[in-house]
């Protein structure tokens, strides 16, 4: 088997990394890292413009809808390059809402928010996850009633990222309360700005955003509602899907300069590179990088075929965001205690990175589902185990 990129991937890799070097300016690498790795604030909205002039943003998409009709191999190749260079990845409309919507929406509704999502104009936010909707989300219950042209919308969000500098809400609520819980979910697109809606922050461990979302009475137009009424739900978990892959780039980014810091630091007279326990760390570390590289482009692979990566999706997020941990658990015993110390004192190593990533690396095992949710799917959809 040949895991090559095509000599076209290759030459694209290589403009992409050039424009990438180019474009991470310490301004911008400050506001994705205080961001967590989301986009909204005035830089990430300049390089986004920037990379959907190119095509960059939605490459796999049919060029009537601004895409370049490329293949999943390249679109995952550049979300890899973004996070080895520090710029946001996490797109939820360019790469969760906006190919849901070419599989599922309608016609008008491709025209309508298709063009300006690959533009770069609008971003999403994920709306899901309830007060006592988590993993299991057929228990949501944000109440959509149907008022002919209109819904009207009431109920409680809980750690919607991004919904305090996205411009919409890709949000599931429920449309129907009297049949089975997963049969009257419904998906629908709401402005964020729409009188009625209240948006509280809640800090994470790792130091950015999350959200608590109110909707009192908010006005929802039928025309934004997603696919049909009542069918959100196998829409949700499609969106999911396309959600559930993880490029390493930036964990890839600390594990290459922790190899470096180890070549360059003397301690007791030798470098830390010619102890044999940080060898042994560090080789074990580039296997599991690259097992995960293999199993993310399997997810390309999957979808070049027309296939959606299912319980796939689940076996890369667990095992990315996964050694993702064990790369900065790495980094805390090779650093010994400075590993501890915030960028900004003159005690902090790798400018504090280790630090840092090791408080954001929690909380990636938590969203976008649990990694016992995702051992669950694997279980259940891989092995075929009954529920
Ligand atoms: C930083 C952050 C950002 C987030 N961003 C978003 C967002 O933008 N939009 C959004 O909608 N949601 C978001 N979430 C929510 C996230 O998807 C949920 O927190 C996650 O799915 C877990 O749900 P829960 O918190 O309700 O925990 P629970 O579902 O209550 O789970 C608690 C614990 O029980 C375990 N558990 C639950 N059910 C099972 C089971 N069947 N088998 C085995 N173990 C189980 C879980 O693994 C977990 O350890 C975010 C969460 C965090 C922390």
């Amino acid at each position: 088997m040949d895991f090559e990129f095509t000599k076209e991937e290759k030459a694209l890799q290589e403009e992409v990394r050039e424009f990438m070097k180019k474009e991470s300016t310490p301004e911008m690498l400050k506001e994705t890292e205080d961001m967590g790795d989301i986009y909204g604030g005035p830089e990430g909205r300049k390089i986004i413009r920037k990379m959907a002039a190119k095509g960059w943003l939605t490459p796999t998409w049919p060029k009537e809808y601004g895409g370049l009709g490329l293949s999943d191999v390249a679109s995952y190749m550049i979300r890899e390059e973004m996070g080895y260079h520090g710029l946001p990845f996490g797109f939820v409309a360019a790469h969760m809402a906006g190919p849901t919507i070419l599989r599922f929406g309608s016609d008008e509704m491709k025209k309508k928010w298709l063009p300006r999502i690959a533009s770069g104009e609008l971003e999403f936010a994920l709306g899901y996850t309830e007060p006592q909707a988590g993993s299991d989300l057929s228990a949501l219950n944000l109440r959509a009633e149907d008022k002919g042209d209109y819904f009207i919308l009431n109920g409680n969000k809980l750690f919607n990222t991004s919904c305090h500098i996205a411009d919409c809400h890709w949000l599931a609520c429920r449309t129907d309360f009297d049949v089975a819980k997963h049969k009257g979910v419904s998906m629908m697109i709401v402005d964020l700005k729409s009188p009625g809606i209240t948006i509280s922050p809640l800090i994470t461990m790792a130091g950015w955003q999350t959200n608590e979302v109110v909707y009192e009475d908010v006005r929802v137009p039928k025309e934004n509602l997603v696919g049909e009424k009542n069918k959100g739900f196998y829409y949700l978990m499609a969106a999911l899907d396309f959600e559930r892959m993880f490029p390493l780039g930036r964990y890839h980014r600390v594990f290459d300069e922790l190899v470096e810091y180890t070549k360059e630091t003397i301690v007791d007279g030798k470098t830390l590179s010619k102890d044999p326990l940080i060898r042994q760390k560090l080789a074990q570390l580039s296997t599991e990088i690259e097992v995960t590289r293999l199993l993310y482009y399997q997810l390309a692979h999957i979808l070049d075929k027309g296939g959606i990566p299912n319980y796939q999706s689940s076996m890369e997020k667990t095992f990315a965001t996964e050694c993702a941990q064990r790369i900065v658990n790495v980094g805390m015993d090779i650093l010994g205690l400075y590993g501890q110390i915030k960028e900004g004192s003159k005690w902090a190593q790798l400018k504090g990175k280790v630090e840092k990533f090791y408080r954001t690396s929690i909380v990636e095992t938590i969203y976008a589902g649990t990694s016992e949710i995702q051992r669950n799917i694997i279980a259940q959809r891989g092995l075929g185990l009954p529920r």
